[in-house]
């Protein structure tokens, strides 16, 4: 019912020489997609040059972030409505880095997530604890709280077309990987709150060699690639994992 999805998160690395390699790469590799969404989340300034790269192959594209307010006098923002004009299909919203780095709050999550949905595109919502919330025994009340913020205003029904993300914050970018056994427990854990087609991915320094026991766990839908989706041969390994030809 709940078809896989992987999604790479560039963060904010790539020239347009590397993005032609990595597109062309990627495309020729898995170009022709069967049993998985394939979707890559660039910064802004490449949104062009991915969406004519990609046009024509079933890869979907998106942002990695947007402003919660409608178009007007905020400087430096990117709207959601200029996102859709581009083609974007998902927009990351609450990753740990903007909620770490950039202060962001569940409550401003919640409002990117709204204009995310408003504009006809997925979210994607991050939710994850830190290692120090872990080892205090609080990770289903933390990924719970954000999760009910994002509730709080937003209908269940919207899980229909938004994503879900567990990314344990102590795993992303740091080499250290949930066991598939740990990250299945949150997964079936936010299942309970969510919808049974609402797809759950987990991110947290996946690779070619971790995915497919990770893919193996049953409320696992796919997952959200940072460093990984950079290197186009780890990438589509990654996918073929989703495809269960790993
Ligand atoms: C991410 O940025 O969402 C992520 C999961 O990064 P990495 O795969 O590098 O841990």
């Amino acid at each position: 019912m709940r078809g896989r999805l992987v999604a790479g998160n560039w963060k904010m690395h790539g020239n347009r020489v590397a993005n032609r390699a990595l597109l062309d790469a990627v495309v020729a590799e898995i170009g022709g997609l069967e049993g998985v969404e394939c979707a890559l989340c660039v910064p802004y300034p490449y949104l062009g040059q991915v969406a004519e790269r990609l046009a024509d192959t079933p890869l979907a594209w998106g942002a990695q972030n947007l402003s919660e307010h409608a178009p007007g006098a905020f400087t430096g923002e990117v709207s959601a409505a200029m996102l859709a004009e581009f083609g974007c299909r998902y927009v990351i919203v609450g990753h740990s880095e903007r909620r770490q780095l950039f202060a962001e709050t569940d409550r401003l999550v919640a409002a990117k997530f709204a204009a995310v949905l408003g504009h006809g595109m997925r979210p994607i919502l991050c939710l994850g604890e830190t290692l120090e919330e872990r080892d205090a025994g609080r990770t289903d009340q933390v990924v719970e709280r954000q999760l009910q913020a994002v509730l709080n205003s937003n209908e269940k029904d919207s899980f229909k077309q938004a994503v879900v993300a567990y990314e344990p914050v102590w795993a992303i970018g740091t080499g250290r990987t949930a066991s598939p056994r740990q990250a299945q427990a949150v997964h079936a854990f936010l299942r309970q709150k969510l919808l049974p087609e609402t797809r759950i991915l987990y991110g947290g320094s996946v690779k070619a060699a971790n995915a497919t026991e990770i893919f193996a766990m049953p409320d696992v839908d796919g997952g959200l690639i940072g460093g990984a989706s950079l290197v186009a041969g780890e990438f589509t390994a990654i996918v073929r994992a989703a495809q269960g030809k790993g």
